[in-house]
């Protein structure tokens, strides 16, 4: 018995129950938090710029919905805004979370509420990196962002006319950070090959093809259109159910993640997450043996940087991340293996045009 016991597998998923995405849904927050049976207090997380642009009418919606609403108003994503929150929260007995913005009140709403064991929607207004879904959280600590273990928003909510009209440069960002899925995968193969690393086929495929579409769709991504928004979060989205499938960030977090966390430690001005990760993601796909040129194509047309000038990060602060990147993560193995040469780490950023 005992055998066949342990045979046996055990599988958690954690998913969105709601994702609703289009023009003005925004108007639907309060519908959607009925429809999750939510009930009580709401407690809206947002930044000072994104509370008058979305909050308010987040509020709204609730208001009239016959919830009652506090507001907590959050400046940069440290433990000390999550505890500010979770303080708030308590003592406006809040039943449910919501995180308005383009990350960063979001990453806070999403640690908070795991911290409060409450459920938590995430209402992003940008779609600048695949963290508005999943179930991790970006915080600074110590000065470096770190990962940590949140919850799945149980609701997503996604207005594209406000995605559009957020500065296109975020838009571009999150199409980088859904391409890095490409090599990300690579080095979850490389992993799974060599260190036996668990491998998830569905999750895989889910996140390759998710970057495949986005770059067949390369042209079609455009400042102002709303489509280009919608066609962007749908990515995101997919991401967010690989990784939800995966149990981890591996499908959609290798080598160029880790270039990217490096660069965030390094260089004085770092450029947007997803920016970082697409560059990382030319390189390492150099470095896989991959189709380089396509990626770095794709990213061209969107308008997303593919060097380092147009990271507006000097070539030394590139070398020294391709260099580091390995220290980051360590037990998350990939193309770095131990670590690049200095000349292998040049003749890569060279080849591929980085610098
Ligand atoms: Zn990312």
């Amino acid at each position: 018995m005992k055998d066949i016991k342990e045979n046996y597998k055990n599988k958690w998923m954690q998913l969105p129950r709601n994702v609703v995405v289009g023009h003005g849904v925004i108007s639907d927050t309060g519908k959607v938090c009925k429809d999750l049976k939510l009930n009580g207090n709401a407690l809206i997380v947002a930044g000072s710029s994104t509370l008058h642009a979305a909050g308010k009418t987040v509020q709204v919606t609730l208001e009239d919905a016959g919830f009652s609403v506090d507001v907590a108003i959050v400046a940069d994503p440290t433990l000390d805004e999550v505890m500010k929150v979770e303080k708030i929260s308590n003592e406006a007995e809040a039943s449910f979370l919501l995180g308005v913005g383009g990350g960063k009140s979001i990453d806070i709403a999403k640690l908070a509420s795991k911290h409060l064991d409450l459920p938590f929607i995430s209402v992003p207004t940008a779609a600048s990196h695949d963290g508005i879904v999943s179930s991790r959280a970006s915080i600074i600590k110590d000065k470096t962002t770190v990962s940590e273990a949140a919850n799945s928003p149980v609701g997503v909510i996604a207005d594209t006319a406000i995605i559009a009209s957020a500065p296109y440069r975020l838009l571009a960002a999150g199409c980088g950070d859904i391409i890095s899925n490409y090599t990300a995968v690579r080095d979850w193969e490389l992993a799974h090959r060599l260190r036996d690393e668990p491998f998830s086929e569905y999750a895989s495929i889910i996140s390759n093809m998710t970057a495949k579409i986005l770059i067949e769709s390369a042209e079609a991504i455009k400042p102002g259109i709303e489509e280009s928004a919608w066609t962007v979060m749908k990515a995101l989205v997919a991401s967010g159910v690989a990784m939800s499938i995966a149990g981890s960030s591996r499908p959609a977090s290798g080598s160029e993640h880790k270039f990217s966390h490096a660069l965030d430690e390094i260089a004085p001005k770092p450029a947007l997450h997803g920016e970082q990760c697409g560059v990382g993601t030319i390189i390492m796909m150099y470095l896989h043996g991959g189709n380089w040129q396509e990626i770095r194509s794709a990213l061209k047309t969107i308008g997303a940087p593919v060097c380092a000038s147009e990271l507006g990060i000097e070539e030394e602060y590139i070398i020294q991340a391709l260099l580091n990147a390995h220290k980051i993560r360590p037990e998350r193995y990939t193309i770095l293996g131990t670590g690049l040469t200095r000349e292998a780490a040049l003749k890569a950023a060279r080849i591929t045009k980085v610098i």
